[in-house]
């Protein structure tokens, strides 16, 4: 079987489904406690990336998630968790049903990735900074054993100020692993406001290239350019993919605002922001 099966339809249907993926993100935050509610923002910004990776890119089986051949992903931003379960649940990981218990006590579908309780998940994550080194570990064992797996690492801009992020580049540049492919959701902005302020990040280009990396830059929201980047190979030599994105896409009264990070929906945004979506349909 070749990737998900999806054929010519690869670089086309990632666009649609980022919008569904949009809705369900913003129904299942809505739905969830509103005393700790999940993190629209993020998980919208992702849209388009992870709707790419399990519509186009990632080679997996929903009816056998530990299939040990399958492409590894990494959710290294953690809290971006609702755009995951949505992407698992529309590839069929686990019915619908399941996303309407967002954060519910005893739900399998936790603030953040559970890899004990949710099926699709290759490992649990939240704090930030320590996804990128469980991805080393794993595209190193799959060049130890031999497998041809490859392995997605997605971060946010926020994490890169983590040491242990430069600490893992360094690893991967020198055991030469071109089955990992890290992407940086690059929105601007992170919890205390933003990237700029908190800590600039300077040449991010220049730096990952400075750690050996093949880098290349992409529009974050245009799942034909994010398809070509991810599935192109690269052996040898990791890749990091530079996504430009805006935090709260697809929802005006979200885009770029630093507060919706992590945020409560209440009916009357939540029908707002549906018929926002209801209106991008086909475009
Ligand atoms: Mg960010």
């Amino acid at each position: 079987m070749s990737n998900s099966g999806l054929g010519s339809h690869s670089a086309v249907q990632p666009a649609d489904k980022a919008r569904t993926l949009r809705i369900l993100v913003l129904q299942m935050i809505h739905d969830g406690p509103p005393s700790h509610p999940g993190h629209p923002g993020g998980s919208l910004s992702a849209a388009e990336i992870v709707a790419t990776l399990y519509f186009g890119v990632l080679n997996v089986r929903p009816e056998e998630p530990g299939w040990p051949d399958r492409d590894r992903f990494v959710l290294g931003k953690g809290h971006a968790a609702p755009v995951l379960y949505a992407a698992l649940a529309e590839r069929g990981f686990f019915p619908r049903a399941w996303l309407g218990t967002l954060r519910r006590p005893g739900s399998m579908l936790q603030g953040h990735p559970d890899m004990r309780k949710t099926p699709g998940i290759d490992i649990s994550t939240g704090s930030l900074g320590q996804g990128l080194s469980a991805a080393v570990g794993m595209a190193l064992a799959g060049q130890m054993d031999g497998r041809t797996y490859r392995v997605f690492a997605l971060l946010s801009d926020g994490e890169l100020d983590e040491g242990q992020i430069w600490e893992a580049a360094m690893a991967a540049h020198k055991y030469r692993l071109g089955n990992l492919t890290a992407i940086v959701d690059h929105n601007g902005l992170q919890n205390d406001g933003y990237t700029a302020d908190v800590m600039p990040l300077g040449d991010l280009k220049a730096k990952w290239a400075a750690f050996g990396w093949d880098v290349v830059e992409v529009d974050g929201h245009d799942t034909r350019a994010l398809y070509a980047m991810l599935q192109a190979p690269h052996p040898g030599t990791p890749r990091v993919v530079l996504a430009r994105t805006t935090k709260g896409k697809g929802v005006g009264f979200m885009e770029g605002k630093g507060e919706w990070h992590a945020a409560a929906i209440s009916d009357a945004q939540l029908t707002e922001a549906l018929s926002e979506l209801a209106r991008q349909e086909g475009k």
